[in-house]
């Protein structure tokens, strides 16, 4: 479906060109690089793909191993709502400080680190849930190490309990089970373990080769314990990095600071980063103007698997983004500025956002379920009457939604508005205030200008019927 979209043909084309090559491809198929220049090839396409940027420049250099060290373990915890996995996330963070430490992790940032009892260390993303976790595996990020799979004692295996051994298992990453809220009377870990086993996850105390410990993150009953089974998973797997490299890490979380600009944590992977180093994260290149902490310390350096936030990037990256140091800044703004182009080049082929002339097409694609509509009028009543017009020509395919309606003329923040949601504008008896005309090209959103109500009642029926003839 997406290549179809970048090279402008229909799903249909692409599918039986596919067929034609002895490939069965369906609309949502990942396709491999192969798979994508082969076809692309028979549209006369090329395919320039992100990582050839990085190769040009050489960034995965292997490491010798003579240069590897033990590196701590990264890891998600997972399960069903309400099942403990944020107090378990608190309970670490506030019982595991570094002796002599001040403070302890006050910080939000996405991930910390701990030092166990024993002096090990553990990094935990913390972020719980399933969310970020994928939203990393999408980008094709593969960060944790481990995951620990929280589920309530006094509950049952849930359908996200299932979703969690499923993403464990999907990204062939080690799982331990936490069988939590031991303290309370109605628990039943036993019960627990039955209907895991029956989920094929056949936990230690049954025979099977699954570290399982019954904890209560609430009281913090035997977290330790199950801290130290985490460590011995995390011994089994070797882990081991360079810290002698430039850094190579992954954004885990990313926001404006009213102070300090965009802050970016990344969780370093391989190699360390320096204050002063220069970098390409995303569409975004420059030096590390700072560093802290999850302590909010400030750091002059940070090596494999810990957590830091950078200051003073120029934008801010997505979640799941690779940070990579390079030698030369010159290098890392032509990283970011090649991507850049690609990004121009690929949205020049696809309109990210509806208009009505696209409407038909993208509901034929099946990509398209809701039509959002902002409408702008020059009174409360036509404003009133023209929402509730368009609103009725909702039908079995599509549903309209105003997202927002108000009397005035269009402004920027109503662009914004439709972009977030994906909207198309509708202005009756009003115009967009100077300047709005070209954000709205830049942010491809379509603005539709009327002066009679009808006009614009009959458009986005049209539209909803597959009657407007699409724009060449
Ligand atoms: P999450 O949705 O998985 O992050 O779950 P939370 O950590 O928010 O916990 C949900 C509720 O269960 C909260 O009210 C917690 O106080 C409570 N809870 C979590 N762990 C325990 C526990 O070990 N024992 C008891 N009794 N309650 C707990």
């Amino acid at each position: 479906g997406d290549l179809a979209e970048a090279m402008n043909v229909s799903v249909t084309e692409v599918i039986s060109k596919g067929f034609g090559l002895g490939m069965m491809v369906s609309i949502n198929q990942r396709l491999d690089a192969d798979a994508i220049t082969l076809l692309a090839d028979e549209f006369d396409f090329e395919v320039e793909f992100m990582e050839d940027i990085e190769e040009e420049f050489n960034l995965e250099t292997e490491d010798s191993e003579e240069d590897l060290v033990s590196r701590p373990p990264i890891v998600t915890i997972m399960g069903h709502v309400d099942h403990g996995k944020t107090s378990l996330l608190d309970y670490i963070r506030q019982a595991n400080v570094i002796a002599g430490e001040a403070g302890g992790i006050t910080q939000h940032i996405g991930a910390y680190q701990i030092t166990t009892g024993d002096g090990n260390e553990i990094t935990f993303l913390d972020t719980p849930g399933h969310e970020a976790f994928t939203a990393m595996r999408a980008r094709g990020a593969q960060v944790t190490d481990l995951v620990v799979v929280v589920v309530a004692a006094d509950d049952q295996v849930m359908p996200q309990t299932i979703e969690a051994i499923n993403h464990a298992r999907a990204a062939e990453v080690p799982m331990v089970v936490a069988i939590n809220k031991i303290d309370r009377d109605t628990a039943n870990p036993d019960k627990i373990m039955a209907q895991l086993a029956e989920q094929g996850v056949q936990v230690e105390q049954y025979g099977g080769s699954v570290q399982c410990e019954l904890i209560s993150a609430l009281n913090g009953t035997n977290v330790d314990e199950l801290l130290e089974k985490i460590q011995l998973e995390a011994d089994l797997l070797e882990l081991t990095a360079n810290p002698d490299r430039y850094a190579v890490g992954t954004v885990v979380e990313a926001r404006l600071d009213k102070g300090r600009g965009v802050v970016a944590t990344v969780l370093v992977q391989n190699g360390t980063i320096e204050e002063g180093d220069a970098y390409v994260v995303g569409l975004t290149s420059g030096r590390v103007r700072a560093m802290f902490n999850e302590r909010d310390e400030r750091v002059k350096v940070a090596g494999p698997a810990s957590p830091v936030q950078i200051l003073g990037l120029s934008d801010a990256p997505e979640v799941g983004d690779r940070l990579v140091v390079m030698e030369d800044e010159r290098d890392a703004r032509e990283i970011a500025s090649k991507r850049l182009q690609l990004i121009r080049e690929q949205t020049l082929h696809q309109r990210r956002h509806v208009t009505l002339a696209d409407l038909s097409r993208r509901m034929a694609l099946g990509e398209i379920t809701n039509l959002n509509i902002v409408v702008k009028g020059d009174v409360g009543g036509s404003v009133e009457a023209l929402s509730d017009a368009l609103l009725k020509l909702s039908n079995d395919e599509v549903a309209v939604q105003i997202v927002h309606s108000g009397v005035g003329a269009i402004t920027e923040s109503d662009v914004m508005l439709a972009v977030a949601s994906d909207a198309v504008i509708v202005g009756f008896q009003v115009r967009p205030v100077a300047g709005v005309r070209s954000i709205a090209e830049r942010e491809e959103i379509d603005i539709q200008l009327y002066s009679v109500i009808y006009d614009a009642i009959a458009d986005v029926r049209d539209a909803l019927e597959g009657l407007l003839e699409p724009e060449q």
